[in-house]
């Protein structure tokens, strides 16, 4: 049963052939029995009583197509019922008073919440390694990290535990747990999904997205998750060309005549063989399905890092300020006055990750700093994006390469080295500052790393780079290569 898509459960419960409750307590058993910590919250009785809720539509026939499926949030979005924490102490016990719009709109298509689950802090990481809650582990070698920051939310796809569930990715957050874990996601272009009621950590990147199985179904997700919403003023509305459409619409186009950029910069220094054979066998499959290859560059690649490093923790500082003691969560239990309440709370309630970054921004944005980096980096911001557009004008319909550098590495291996952490986002945080959407499919395994075999368990991920808008064409191109292979059907032995 969990290893069904969702395509195939929605179909099996429109035929009464199972109920959302029996699917539901399905996936609840699952989670009680996994040890992956990929889940934070969990609530059987507000799940089922949604589940009950969706039966009732099956029965007066005003069930749609994710009605009664099954969906774990990751714990940034708000959720009334289950506690929101961001994977920090700051909101160790924090209950939402409403919902995330995107958590309102798979509320009303019927969805079920199977609780949330696990993320970096305030979805700063690439490991999980920085969750105030331990870090999940990798279903596919409990050993390896899941990626993140969205790692729960991939590690429950992998682990079977949920069909479906919601991610966030302000520099790949969604496309590098996806590749690590061996599932499927996509970060839509900026703007189309609403982050009213996600918690912030930088405004100008931060997308929503889904992750699952297939990009099928990532497809029926996004129909629901993307919208115009007034109550989020960076919100794309209709005019701009955030439509209602709908995603499913192009899954069936064939490839012949699809130019693939690759650019050099994502196959130099620092990609591993092994990582760079699974992508390449990829393309391969790509040309075999009718499309051509085209060399491409993106000069402004390596900058990414620096640029995607002061932006992210500017943003984040002035977001996090709100975090003092007196509107939410934490607050030192002892302390001389307000000053030193401020100061105590902030130093018990963030981890060090999370502080750090707090720092770096608040440096950034001072005067006399302000100019020589926050303004230096939004204007190479500006430059990367340009090589996007220099690609797509006409060379390219979309790009392609690896997600990440490495397959997933072991639990502890990064954690005391930021910096490290940091340059394997290189593939992920360009399109992220330029706003695209991207994906990240399964493509392979590792093949073991220096006679290391334990690598050739991990999964590797292959990115597929659109132009703003270009979702529908991207999830058919994905769709294509999924209905040619079956690296996304694989599924870790021993969940
Ligand atoms: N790894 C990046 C960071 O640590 C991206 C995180 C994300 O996309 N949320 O900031």
């Amino acid at each position: 049963m969990h290893n069904k898509t969702i395509k195939e459960l929605s179909a099996l419960l429109h035929a009464k052939q199972i109920s959302s409750t029996e699917l539901t307590r399905h996936y609840l058993g699952r989670i009680e029995a996994s040890g992956h910590n990929a889940f934070l919250h969990v609530d059987q009785e507000l799940s089922l009583a949604q589940a009950a809720a969706a039966d009732a539509r099956f029965a007066d026939g005003t069930a749609g197509p994710l009605t009664g499926v099954p969906i774990a949030h990751k714990d940034i979005f708000v959720t009334r019922g289950w506690r929101t924490t961001a994977g920090s102490k700051m909101l160790a016990n924090y209950v939402s008073p409403f919902d995330a719009t995107v958590v309102e709109r798979f509320n009303s298509a019927g969805m079920v919440t199977l609780g949330k689950v696990n993320l970096d802090e305030f979805a700063m990481g690439s490991s999980n390694e920085n969750s105030a809650f331990a870090p999940v582990h990798n279903p596919w070698d409990a050993k390896a990290v899941p990626g993140g920051s969205s790692g729960g939310s991939a590690a429950a796809i992998a682990a079977r535990l949920a069909p479906a569930a919601t991610a966030t990715d302000t520099g790949g957050s969604i496309r590098q747990p996806a590749a690590f874990c061996g599932v499927t996601g996509i970060k839509p272009t900026y703007g189309r999904v609403s982050r009213f009621g996600m918690i912030a950590f930088a405004s100008s990147l931060d997308q929503g997205g889904p992750i699952a199985q297939t990009a099928e179904d990532c497809a029926l997700l996004l129909n629901d998750m993307v919208g115009h919403d007034v109550r989020d003023s960076t919100s794309l509305t209709p005019e701009q060309g955030n439509l209602q459409e709908d995603f499913t619409r192009e899954l069936n186009q064939p490839l012949t005549g699809l130019r693939i950029g690759v650019p050099s910069e994502y196959f130099g220094e620092g990609l591993a063989a092994d990582v760079e054979q699974a992508v390449r066998a990829a393309l391969e499959q790509f040309v075999k399905l009718g499309a051509t290859l085209v060399d491409i560059s993106l000069p402004k690649t390596a900058l990414s890092i620096p640029t995607y490093y002061i932006i992210a923790p500017a943003e984040a500082s002035s977001n996090l300020s709100r975090f003092d003691g007196v509107r939410y969560g934490h607050r030192a239990s002892e302390y001389k006055d307000l000053q030193d309440m401020y100061k105590k709370t902030r130093a018990e309630g963030f981890g060090r990750e999370v502080q750090r970054r707090i720092m770096v921004g608040t440096y950034v944005l001072c005067h006399g700093y302000y100019d020589a980096y926050y303004v230096q980096a939004q204007k190479i911001r500006r430059l990367i994006a340009d090589d996007f557009q220099a690609a797509f004008a006409d060379k390219c319909d979309v790009i392609m390469g690896p997600v990440a550098p490495t397959v997933a590495w072991d639990l502890g291996d990064k954690a005391n080295d930021p910096v490290a952490n940091y340059l394997a986002d290189i593939y992920t945080l360009s399109t992220s500052l330029a706003g695209l959407p991207g994906m990240s499919i399964p493509c392979g395994f590792g093949q073991g790393k220096d006679g290391d075999m334990r690598n050739a368990k991990r999964p590797v991920g292959l990115q597929i780079i659109g132009n703003y808008f270009s979702e529908a064409k991207l999830l058919n191109v994905a769709h294509q290569y999924q209905l040619a292979t079956d690296w996304h059907q694989r599924a870790p032995e021993n969940i």
